[in-house]
């Protein structure tokens, strides 16, 4: 199953993203997370990818659709996975289609995820991150086991850097600007689930599982 995780940042679609991907045992690919691992690991895309998304604009697609796509090819992709944060250009899309056809492969699904301005806001400005395995976290909605810690790798959770309010509001910006079209391209051509994200994290995931024809929330 090929599914693309779509939404506006902070709508949750990483956290729904990757208990999709442990329900369906295929990988989670996070392109957040993957620049966020080039920046950790300074490697050259990194140190470019890091000065837009400290800004909260899009990496350049020069950048982003090699790294994203040698990702893609990988081996443990080929019965599947879930792409989150990707695409959010037109050209984007195009690539990932092109690389797909050549493949042999084709987008099943696309999860739409919407949910309020407002609520993004208090989503994003409460989110907390573990560094090490990527886990999510909330400070009201979906608190760790022990106060700062991840409970799976209990190292210390971090904000991250583009997660202040008025980075927020550019990223929005830019996905209104950039990244909504891809949504109306992909809805003439894909099914496209709309999912409105709720408060209870499990509630959001219940409506995604039943729409996708899964019956079991593990
Ligand atoms: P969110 O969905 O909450 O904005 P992500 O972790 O998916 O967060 O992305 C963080 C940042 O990484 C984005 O603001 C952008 O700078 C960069 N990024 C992620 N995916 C892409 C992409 N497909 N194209 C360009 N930049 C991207």
């Amino acid at each position: 199953m090929i599914l693309i995780m779509f939404g506006a940042p902070g709508v949750g679609k990483g956290s729904q993203a990757s208990i999709l991907a442990e329900a369906l045992q295929i990988p989670h690919i996070s392109t957040g997370d993957i620049f966020r691992d080039n920046v950790t690991k300074g490697t050259e895309s990194g140190k470019m990818a890091k000065e837009y998304m400290d800004k909260g604009l899009l990496v350049p697609d020069a950048i982003t659709i090699g790294l994203i796509l040698d990702r893609i090819r990988n081996e443990d992709c080929r019965n599947g996975f879930i792409v989150d944060g990707f695409p959010r250009t037109l050209i984007q899309a195009e690539y990932l289609e092109k690389m797909l056809e050549e493949e042999k492969l084709a987008i099943d699904t696309v999860v739409n995820i919407t949910l309020d301005e407002a609520k993004i806001i208090d989503r994003i400005t409460g989110r907390r991150i573990c560094p090490s395995c990527n886990h999510i976290y909330h400070m009201t909605h979906k608190r760790p086991q022990t106060q700062g810690l991840c409970n799976h790798c209990r190292t210390g959770l971090v904000q991250r850097p583009d997660d202040h309010e008025s980075t927020i509001i550019r990223r929005l910006g830019v996905y209104a600007a950039q990244t909504k079209s891809v949504l109306s391209y992909y809805r003439k051509k894909y099914t496209v689930l709309d999912i409105v994200s709720k408060e209870d994290i499990t509630e959001t995931t219940s409506q995604m599982f039943e729409a996708l024809g899964l019956d079991t929330v593990s």
